[in-house]
């Protein structure tokens, strides 16, 4: 029997994300989850539009995956990793290397995004200090980046949306680069690229390296830009004599239309960040590939070792579902689904544009986003969506879905339509 849920107890004691305790939003009790669906505890089941937040790219209850966990469970859970190697560790980062451009070699099992963003910084950090260039120690991201909500990873977030004015008395100062124009097609001007040179340049002395999303920035706006300024940044950096970081964590495995969104443009970063997708949404894991050359520069620096290694690094269980869901990912036709998923929103999503109430509206991949002229009001909008059937979690101005590869053409015509609704009835 599913216990069921104890919302009073939640309200008074659990902190979910980004909430208030003393002022608690709503939350919709989910006792299971199967396919495209969440079911709630009164029987309601809702096509999920969210993928739980960019993860579960294969749906739920998935029997690869379940299979894979309890296989691994019953062999063991876990076991440190200092001084310990296993097999779910060795075949995992097997397939992220090999899965990854050929220079990116050394792979640091990290156990959550932000954690691997904190990770890529410390590499970029201690690297230059091997280089003998330990001037070299700040970072350098974009505006309306997201990297993550620990403290590193935070000093590289959009300095505006991203809570720094909260905790300015803490978090290092890092040079912000304005935001590349969007569109996925518009064209790379000189003058743009000359303006992005002119910031590099005169930080370079300084710069450690330069964290980007590759072709989408998730969180930060859900903005989309011309993958040919992975090429510019890849060549401004490598004159500058900077770092370059691609934070893949929501990109990664599939969700742009290719397996990594760098192969948009077919450049390669010194450090790449994944997780979210990686174990197909069942546990949390992610990981840091860098090139043999920047893993010789840190393991020169003064320390002669990368100096992190968290409890449950290389966790054997998380390890054995992240190959599974790779494994699944890479023998399914997952590029074919993508682009069908890619042709129904933007057959379904583009005529919202024409509604009032709505700014703009683009696709890419398996990811559509409606932004609203106006911030939508989450706990009224969040049940007329699960009114209609649908999981949906917009913020601020941005009503966007990323649904599982494994979607129905139905189930996504009730998230686009719900969409419709939604910006008709604000509009109204
Ligand atoms: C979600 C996300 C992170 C942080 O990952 P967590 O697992 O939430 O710590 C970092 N970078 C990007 C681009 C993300 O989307």
């Amino acid at each position: 029997m599913t216990p069921s849920v104890d919302t009073a107890f939640d309200q008074a004691h659990l902190w979910h994300p980004y909430t208030s305790t003393t002022h608690p939003l709503p939350c919709y009790p989910v006792v299971a989850a199967e396919g495209c669906e969440l079911i709630l505890e009164d029987g309601r089941r809702l096509v999920d539009g969210m993928a739980s937040w960019w993860c579960a790219i294969h749906g739920y209850n998935v029997p690869e995956l379940n299979q894979a966990i309890t296989d691994q469970a019953s062999r063991m859970s876990h076991v440190m990793f200092g001084g310990i190697t296993h097999a779910p560790a060795v075949e995992l980062g097997k397939r992220l290397v090999q899965l990854t451009p050929a220079p990116l070699n050394k792979v640091f099992l990290a156990d959550s995004g932000s954690v691997s963003v904190e990770v890529a910084l410390k590499m970029a950090l201690q690297y230059w200090q091997g280089r003998g260039r330990p001037e070299k120690c700040r970072l350098a991201s974009f505006r309306h980046g997201y990297h993550g909500d620990t403290l590193g990873a935070m000093s590289v977030c959009d300095p505006v949306n991203g809570m720094h004015r909260l905790f300015a008395s803490v978090l290092p100062k890092s040079v912000f680069l304005d935001a590349l124009p969007t569109g996925f097609d518009r064209p790379v001007t000189q003058s743009d690229i000359d303006a992005l040179d002119q910031q590099l340049a005169r930080h370079a002395d300084e710069l450690a390296a330069v964290i980007v999303e590759p072709v989408v920035q998730g969180a930060g706006g859900m903005r989309i830009y011309n993958p040919q300024w992975l090429k510019v940044l890849r060549n401004l950096c490598d004159q500058h004599k900077i770092l370059l970081i691609f934070d893949e964590i929501a990109t990664g495995f599939g969700r742009t239309g290719r397996l990594f969104a760098l192969e948009h443009a077919d450049v390669i970063p010194d450090i790449l960040c994944l997780g979210k997708a990686l174990t197909g949404g069942t546990m949390t894991l992610a990981a840091t590939l860098a090139t043999d050359e920047v893993a010789d520069g840190v393991c020169a620096s003064e320390a002669g070792v990368f100096m992190h290694g968290p409890t449950f690094m290389g966790n054997p269980l998380a390890c054995a579902v992240a190959a599974a869901a790779i494994d699944l990912l890479t023998q399914k036709p997952w590029q074919q689904r993508v682009e069908a998923i890619e042709q129904q929103l933007l057959e379904e999503l583009m005529p919202l544009a024409q509604i009032d109430g709505v700014a703009d509206v683009r696709v890419l991949g398996a990811i559509g986003v409606m932004e609203m002229k106006e911030p939508v009001v989450v706990a009224e909008v969040q049940k007329q969506l699960v009114d209609a059937g649908v999981w949906i979690r917009p913020f601020g101005k941005l009503v966007y879905i990323m649904p599982p590869y494994v979607i129905t053409t139905e189930q996504l015509s009730r998230l686009t339509s719900a969409m419709r609704l939604l910006a008709e009835s604000t509009s109204a």
